[in-house]
């Protein structure tokens, strides 16, 4: 059995430490009320805790989430630093977990489970409180949470719930910690320890295989940049992922410093075939055998670490803010290595734009009313016009002068959820003389179905 292992030492002090709680943070749950009828006697001993009852709290932020996966027995415990609230209570998306027992420094804590989600009953507190949260998860084969049979997970986009107890909205953020075991014998389980910086909760992921990994090279931050293939690969994975490095580099002078770990790459994962494309679990982020020998992806899927990620989408409506700009962004790293995207993504915005039943605006009104993966959101439109749209504000602005601005853009909303108009409206912000002209192009290729443009060129 072999369990990679990503950086130093991990668990330390914060895994299964106890709650540290003062007895005034306690008592901001409780009922101050009539302090007479509870006055106790001089010399009476104090009242057993009684654990609070289960609360639906679905505000009260997650600050970290530490998990410990069996893979063997599937059980598994999430110890959950939960934020400060003046309300009592907690809840999380559980899918289609068993929860058998929920505890803290208090002791047992009272939980119930309704309809895929658990409320657990905790005090209100000043201080950081945490709990661990013991549970089984079962094995999943629809992409939609661990796959033993495919030896990956996959929890995008809601389906962490199936996985570890959890917020599936994307723009509910928090740290992790992982660790696996019950790894079978000659295997090697891909995964980061830490995810030290705040991420939707589709970002944990594991990859199981017969792992062979290769270190790619080192950005100029420091940066450690590897790939992890699979048997029979390594020469498309190889010529795949040899711009990765440059790429990687290029983001973190052009838009900001990487928060996500000291050491990244790009993780092999048979998705089976017809499924192409990658998926950004940053630190480890996933690229489909099928797609392994393309610079695109692995420099699409690394460009999320700055937005989807480090910015995350504040709805799911917001999905081409995550893959719109990580397209760009892919262009504008392998551009100047000699790979030039556009004439492809002209051809995918052609066949975008060319058919009826996969067109659709690619920034629709509402949050979180649609089910992406169920919707026809979920197709190459907010790739590709999202492309598009920063691709002609910078041919009116100049495309380093716009890669100046997504990097103000990433370091003001690094750590948040944001949605698509916040960007437009910074771009506006940023270039005020050609506010009107940005204006039309957003509308153009964001909020209307018709493509403003269609590239007239032969594709296959
Ligand atoms: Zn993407």
């Amino acid at each position: 059995m072999t369990a990679w292992i990503a950086d130093g030492a991990w668990w330390p002090d914060t895994v299964f430490r106890a709650a540290i709680l003062t007895l005034p943070a306690l008592l901001a749950g409780c009922d101050g009320g009539d302090s007479h009828a509870h006055a106790a006697e001089p010399g009476t001993p104090p009242a057993p805790y009684e654990p609070p009852a289960p609360t639906e709290n679905r505000a009260r932020a997650l600050v970290e989430t530490a998990l410990q996966v069996d893979l063997a027995t599937q059980q598994a415990a999430a110890t959950v630093s939960i934020a400060p609230s003046q309300q009592p209570g907690i809840s999380f998306d559980i899918g289609a977990l068993e929860i058998a027992s929920v505890t803290s420094a208090l002791g047992t804590l009272r939980f119930r489970q309704q309809e895929g989600r658990l409320d657990i009953g905790v005090p209100a507190t000043e201080e950081p409180f945490e709990i661990v949260i013991d549970y089984r998860f079962e094995a999943q084969d629809d992409f939609n949470g661990w796959m033993p049979e495919t030896g990956v997970s996959f929890l995008w986009p809601g389906f962490c719930g199936n996985l570890f107890p959890c917020r599936d909205a994307p723009a509910a953020g928090q740290r992790y910690r992982l660790n696996v075991t019950g790894v079978p014998e000659g295997k090697t389980a891909i995964y980061p320890q830490r995810i030290p910086a705040a991420a939707p909760g589709y970002m944990p992921a594991l990859a199981l295989g017969d792992y062979m990994a290769l270190a790619l090279g080192t950005t100029s931050d420091g940066t450690e940049v590897k790939l992890w293939y699979l048997p029979g690969e390594a020469e498309q994975a190889i010529s795949g992922t040899a711009y990765l490095t440059p790429s990687m580099d290029f983001f973190e002078q052009t838009y900001g410093p990487y928060a996500f770990g000291d050491v990244v790459g790009s993780v092999s994962v048979r998705w089976g075939q017809g499924r192409f494309g990658g998926m950004e679990h940053h630190p480890f982020w996933h690229v489909a055998s099928e797609a392994i020998g393309s610079p695109e992806i692995h420099a699409h899927e690394a460009a999320h670490g700055w937005f989807g990620n480090g910015v995350r989408i504040a709805c799911w409506e917001d999905f081409v803010l995550s893959e719109g700009t990580a397209s760009y962004l892919a262009a504008r790293a392998l551009s100047p290595q000699g790979i030039d995207l556009w004439p492809d993504y002209e051809c995918r915005l052609q066949r975008v734009c060319g058919d009826e039943r996969i067109n659709t605006v690619a920034r629709p009104a509402g949050c979180n009313a649609i089910e992406l993966r169920d919707h026809p959101l979920w197709s190459d439109v907010p790739y590709m016009k999202g492309a598009f749209f920063l691709k002609q504000v910078a041919e009116l602005v100049g495309a380093d002068t716009l890669d100046d601005s997504l990097s103000s853009f990433y370091r003001e909303r690094f750590g948040t959820a944001a949605r698509m108009e916040n960007l437009v409206e910074h771009l506006r912000s940023a270039f005020p003389s050609e506010s009107l002209r940005i204006d039309a192009i957003a509308n153009g290729w964001l909020y209307q179905r018709a493509c403003p443009s269609v590239p007239d060129q032969g594709c296959r």
